[in-house]
């Protein structure tokens, strides 16, 4: 095989000390994690690029098939190898350029000399190798500036390596390198767009799901796993808290009125989720609003329920269109799951008239008859763990009286 390792390039990064060191470690690990079935890679890094020692042809598919889903990558190249001798060199050149010959392109050879007891110097390497590229192939021609092809000769201690691609990575920065949030998912559209984006941005993530049954089926719970689920694919794995929300919905429903019972009960999500967020020791809250897009997400109703806690709650989607954030969910591959017609808890509770600006001081007046206090308590402990991809079915509560 002619593919000896991969080089990555790194994406955007702090270049201070210490910052680097840990984006550099965790692009490791992440890369060490999402190929685990490839058994033990040998991953060398170095300041700038980081390289993966490749065995065979098939961990290579799997390589350049995954990679481009990692975060903290901006591009990555096959690299290939051969002995120090020119004859050696020119025939993998031809190899290599081989994999160009269908298309009318523009070319360059570009040589880097590290190993100076090698006798031809850069200049002359680079003359032999495109000499004797150049007339195989008809579609190639030469242009020094920006060509379209730059096949990439390096001679260094060990072996010559060549590359001629550079592949886009998703960019970002390594799951992980900016801290934990805790990701509100439901089943639509949005919030899993909204996770994947604060994941490309380095942050880890929880989820948390309220589950109202029996007014909301296993159906949409099962949705909700799938979802997480495929959030993992972006590097890390997600473990999903599924709160049973019931008794606060009926208790809404009964003791609110309609017109801001949409309102008390995103107040009351955000209240349970803040609790869980302290518990697993996550700093931010992350959801899939817009502003604009439903009575729930004009910016009064954003301040009423935010009113409920000081955490920070990350809004990446605050400002698109939904056709944009359609787009994003296809391309990450959500959007067909999304799509699924269960209901999620809030359309069935949905009163046909919320108010679009509700007054804080109004709902807080209406919720202050309520003791929804311990009802969050209640609905805190008792939530249900699941941990993605691994699968992870929760204790059965019933098992022990059978
Ligand atoms: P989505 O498509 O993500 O469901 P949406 O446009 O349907 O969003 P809403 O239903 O108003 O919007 O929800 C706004 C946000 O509140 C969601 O993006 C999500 O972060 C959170 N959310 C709504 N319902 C739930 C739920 N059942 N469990 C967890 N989070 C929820
Ligand atoms: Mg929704």
């Amino acid at each position: 095989m002619i593919w000896k390792e991969i080089l990555i390039r790194y994406g955007e990064l702090s270049t201070k000390g210490r910052n680097k060191m840990d984006f550099i470690r965790r692009l490791r690990e992440n890369i060490r994690y999402a190929f685990a079935d490839l058994g033990h890679l040998h991953i060398r890094t170095e300041r700038d690029r980081m390289f993966i020692a490749i065995q065979d042809e098939a961990q290579m598919d799997v390589l350049l098939a995954g990679l481009p889903k990692i975060f903290g990558i901006q591009s990555f190249s096959p690299v290939a190898a051969c002995e120090k001798d020119m004859d050696a060199m020119k025939q993998l050149a031809l190899t290599i350029m081989d994999t160009f010959k269908d298309q009318q392109l523009t070319f360059k050879v570009e040589v880097k000399r590290t190993d100076k007891t090698f006798p031809l110097d850069s200049h002359s390497i680079q003359r032999e190798i495109g000499g004797h590229v150049l007339p195989q192939y008809q579609n190639l021609s030469v242009k020094v500036k920006h060509p379209d092809v730059e096949l990439r000769v390096e001679v260094r201690h060990d072996s010559t390596y060549m590359m001629a691609q550079v592949i886009p990575g998703a960019g970002g920065m390594p799951v992980g390198s900016n801290g934990k949030s805790l990701l509100m998912l439901s089943g639509g559209i949005d919030s899993p767009v909204a996770g994947y984006l604060m994941m490309k941005r380095g942050v880890r993530l929880e989820a948390i799901h309220f589950f109202s049954p029996p007014y909301t089926s296993q159906n949409s719970l099962e949705k909700v796993k799938v979802l997480a689920n495929e959030l993992t694919k972006f590097g890390a794995s997600i473990r999903l808290h599924v709160i049973p929300f019931t008794e606060i919905q009926v208790l809404i429903k009964d003791r609110v009125p309609s017109n801001v019972s949409m309102t008390t009960t995103r107040r009351m999500m955000l209240k349970v989720a803040d609790k869980v967020r302290e518990e697993i020791n996550a700093l931010a809250i992350v959801t899939g609003e817009s502003l604009g897009q439903v009575a729930s997400q004009t910016l009064e109703s954003l301040t009423a329920i935010n009113a409920v806690t000081n955490t920070p709650i990350l809004r990446p989607l605050i400002s698109n269109d939904k056709l944009e954030i359609i787009d994003i969910a296809e391309k990450i591959g959500t959007y067909e799951t999304s799509i699924q017609p269960f209901e999620d808890c809030c359309t069935i509770f949905t009163p046909a008239s919320p108010k679009t600006k509700p007054k804080l001081e109004k709902v807080e007046h209406y919720e202050s008859f309520s003791d929804f206090d311990e009802l969050i308590e209640r609905a805190v402990k008792n939530r249900e763990v699941y941990i993605f991809p691994k699968k992870e079915q929760p204790k059965d509560k019933f098992a022990d009286l059978l």
